[in-house]
């Protein structure tokens, strides 16, 4: 059996002992394939186990891989920083946003969503654990960006997305996801038109035990499935930050 296979195998008992031990049907939570540098055909061995749901990190790899995957028809959430020069391309691929995390971008992203007469699901990523090296609003700033993003008629907030802390300290994981449930029920209170919350993104290979215990419906897993990446994480989640515009 290919290591892939296997690999999934576990995570999908994780998940299911998570879902058991927190009291929760295992139909809430949805596996996520992060298959950022992971190429095509490894990535057909997962669709091939009936995997629907992948996430991309960057622009470039998304257009490669979802041509090559298109045979299984996958769900496919872009995840990672987004310029807003690249919105166009993204567009043509991704069906959720999940990296929402500024009013400039939404604004660009609403522009071109009213030129194509299209609509899009995103979700706002909100920065949890207060670390530079993360992209995502502020926590304290999240509600306000929200209420301006939902005024955009062609962008439906969904969901928020989170990268926990990554640190051995599973309080400290914790209390970055407890933050984000926290921040769903008070935009749950606050009613707002055009927002209607039930994902939560939140659990990485690492954490997801932890982050299906606080109410995770999408576990983001890449490393635990498709091996160890050459780049560091940092290529991927602050290249570039301080020419964020
Ligand atoms: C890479 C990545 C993941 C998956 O992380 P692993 O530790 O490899 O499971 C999840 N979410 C985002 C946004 C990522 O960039």
């Amino acid at each position: 059996m290919s290591t892939i296979v296997k690999n999934l195998q576990t995570i999908q008992q994780r998940i299911k002992n998570a879902c058991t031990h927190a009291n929760r049907n295992p139909k809430e939570v949805r596996l996520l394939l992060a298959t950022k540098t992971v190429d095509s055909d490894r990535i057909g061995i997962a669709m091939e186990q009936g995997e629907t749901l992948m996430g991309e990190n960057k622009v470039q790899e998304l257009k490669q891989k979802c041509n090559a995957v298109k045979q299984w028809n996958p769900e496919v959430h872009f995840i990672g920083h987004l310029q807003t020069n690249k919105i166009k391309e993204v567009l043509k691929w991704a069906s959720c946003i999940e990296s929402v995390d500024r009013l400039p971008l939404a604004e660009k992203l609403h522009q071109r969503l009213i030129f194509e007469e299209k609509e899009i699901d995103v979700y706002i990523q909100i920065n949890t654990s207060y670390e530079d090296s993360k992209f995502g609003i502020a926590p304290e700033n999240a509600i306000e960006l929200i209420k301006e993003v939902a005024k955009f008629k062609s962008i439906h907030i969904k969901g928020l997305m989170t990268i926990g802390l990554l640190s051995s300290e599973s309080d400290e994981v914790r209390k970055c996801f407890k933050l984000l449930k926290q921040i769903k029920e008070d935009v749950i209170q606050l009613n707002i038109p055009n927002v209607e919350i039930n994902e939560l993104s939140m659990g990485m290979s690492g954490d997801l035990e932890i982050a299906i215990e606080e109410g995770a419906t999408i576990v983001r897993v890449g490393t635990a499935i498709f091996g160890e990446r050459i780049y560091p994480d940092s290529y991927y989640w602050n290249e570039q930050k301080s020419l964020n515009e």
